[in-house]
C-alpha cells in the first residue's frame, strides 16, 4: 500500500479521537432515536432521522478519510447507485451504462430512467476506451467489471468523456477505496456497495456516494432525505466495525487470490481464468497503474453447467452463495443469473482462510468434479 493509504488507515482507525470527552465511549455508540432534542430550529445538529444520525456520521468519518472527499451512506449498493443516477440526470439526457456490469444497474436504467425519458445505451467494458461520448449526460463504469471482470483506464475514460461534457460515476464495488481511487483519476462520483468487502461479514447491507463537488453532493443528500432511502443506524455500526479491519482482511484475501489464480490458470480442467493483473490477461496494462493489485475476485470456467455445479457442492471451503467481499471464500456460476458469461463460468470470491488449505479443498474438488 502507498505511504498515504497506509496514513488514510490511521487516521480512519483514530477518527474519533479528537472529539472525545471524559468517559465518552471509543466505538460509536448505536443510536436509535428517530428525532431529536429541538427546542430551537436555528440551534443546527441532528434533528430527526431521516436528515442525520450520529451513526451515520461515523462511517462517513471512515469513508470520507478512505475516499478523501464527502461522503453520503446508503442502506445498500444500489441505494447509492440510485441516488447517483437520480441526482445527474434528468429527462432527455443521455446515459452510458455497462452491458456486462451488475445487473441491477442495468435493469433500474431500463425500468425507471427510460420511462422518464433518459436514453440509456449499453456498452461492452472493454469498449469505453474508444466509444464516443458526444452528447452524453453520464458515462457510468465499473472496473473490474462484476462479474467478467473486464477493466477500463479510469483516467482515459474520464478525461474523454470531460472533453464531451459527460459525467463520470464509477461503481467501484469490485476494488474498494483501498485498491483503487476513482475520484483521484477523475470520476465525479464514486458508487459503491459496502455490503461486500467494507462492512466484510456477509451480514449487512450498505452503499455510500462519494464526491468532490460540494452542489453534486448536496444534491446527493438531498435525494436520500426526499427518497427516504436512508440506513438504519445498527448497519451503520456494523459497517463501521467492519472497515476498521477493511486492509487486513483484503491483504490476506488479495494475496491469496494472486496465489489461487496462478494455480487454477495452470490447472488443465479450467478454462479461461480471469485474474486483473495476471500477465497475459488484458487488464495487465491497467493494473500497478489504477489498481493496487488485482483484488480478491476470480473468474474462470469449467467444462459446463455440470461441471461446475458439482465443483462448487464438493468444496467444503467455498460458500455456494451469491455475493462478495466476505471472510469465508464464497462462489457460483453465474449463468444462472442469466449474466453473459459461459454455463460453466464461476465467480469465486477468496476469503480470509489460510491459503494452503483453501488451494487444497479446491484442488480436490476440481479432481473429483472431473471424475466421470
Ligand atoms: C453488489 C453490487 C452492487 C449492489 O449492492 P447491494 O448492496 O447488493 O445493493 C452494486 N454494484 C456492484 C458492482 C456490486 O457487486
Amino acid at each position: 500500500m502507498p505511504a498515504e493509504t497506509d496514513a488514510r488507515i490511521a487516521r480512519l482507525l483514530h477518527h474519533r479521537k479528537a472529539g472525545l470527552s471524559q468517559g465518552d465511549p471509543i466505538i460509536p455508540p448505536i443510536t436509535a432515536s428517530a428525532t431529536f432534542h429541538l427546542p430551537s430550529v436555528q440551534s443546527g445538529g441532528q434533528f430527526y432521522g431521516r436528515n442525520g444520525n450520529p451513526s451515520w456520521d461515523a462511517v462517513e468519518a471512515q469513508l470520507s478519510i478512505l475516499e478523501d472527499a464527502e461522503t453520503a451512506s446508503f442502506p445498500s449498493g444500489m441505494a447509492a447507485i440510485a441516488a447517483a443516477l437520480f441526482a445527474t440526470l434528468k429527462a432527455g439526457d443521455r446515459l452510458i451504462i455497462p452491458s456486462d456490469g451488475y445487473y441491477v444497474t442495468r435493469v433500474l436504467s431500463d425500468g425507471f430512467l427510460k420511462p422518464l425519458g433518459v436514453t440509456v445505451t449499453q456498452i461492452p467494458t472493454r469498449d469505453y476506451e474508444t466509444a464516443d461520448f458526444t452528447g452524453v449526460a453520464v458515462v457510468y463504469l465499473e472496473t473490474p467489471s462484476n462479474p467478467g471482470l473486464d477493466v477500463v483506464d479510469i483516467n482515459s475514460v474520464a478525461t474523454r468523456a470531460h472533453l464531451a461534457g459527460a459525467r463520470v460515476i464509477a461503481d467501484n464495488t469490485t476494488m474498494t477505496p483501498l485498491l483503487q481511487r476513482p475520484l483521484d483519476l477523475g470520476a465525479d462520483l464514486v458508487v459503491a456497495a459496502d455490503t461486500k468487502a467494507p462492512a466484510g461479514h456477509s451480514d449487512v447491507l450498505f452503499g455510500h456516494v462519494s464526491g468532490r463537488d460540494a452542489a453534486l453532493m448536496t444534491r446527493v443528500r438531498d435525494w436520500r432525505r426526499m427518497s427516504g432511502s436512508i440506513a438504519g443506524p445498527f448497519e451503520a455500526f456494523l459497517v463501521h466495525r467492519g472497515l476498521e479491519t477493511l486492509e487486513v482482511r483484503l491483504d490476506r484475501m488479495c494475496a491469496s487470490a494472486a496465489t489461487i489464480a496462478d494455480r487454477l490458470a495452470a490447472h488443465p480442467a479450467v478454462r479461461n481464468l480471469r485474474y486483473p493483473g495476471l500477465p497475459g490477461d488484458h487488464s495487465h496494462r491497467v493494473v500497478g497503474g489504477q489498481m493496487a493489485n488485482g483484488g480478491f475476485l476470480i473468474g474462470f470456467e469449467l467444462a459446463d453447467a455440470g461441471a461446475a455445479e458439482a465443483f462448487l457442492a464438493r468444496c467444503p471451503l467455498i460458500e455456494q452463495s451469491t455475493s462478495f467481499g466476505g471472510t469465508h471464500s464464497a462462489g457460483e456460476r453465474r449463468a444462472r443469473w442469466g449474466d453473459g458469461v459461459a454455463e460453466g463460468f464461476i465467480r469465486l470470491s477468496v476469503g480470509v482462510e489460510p491459503v494452503e488449505v483453501l488451494w487444497q479443498a479446491i484442488a480436490a474438488a476440481l479432481a473429483a468434479a472431473h471424475q466421470p
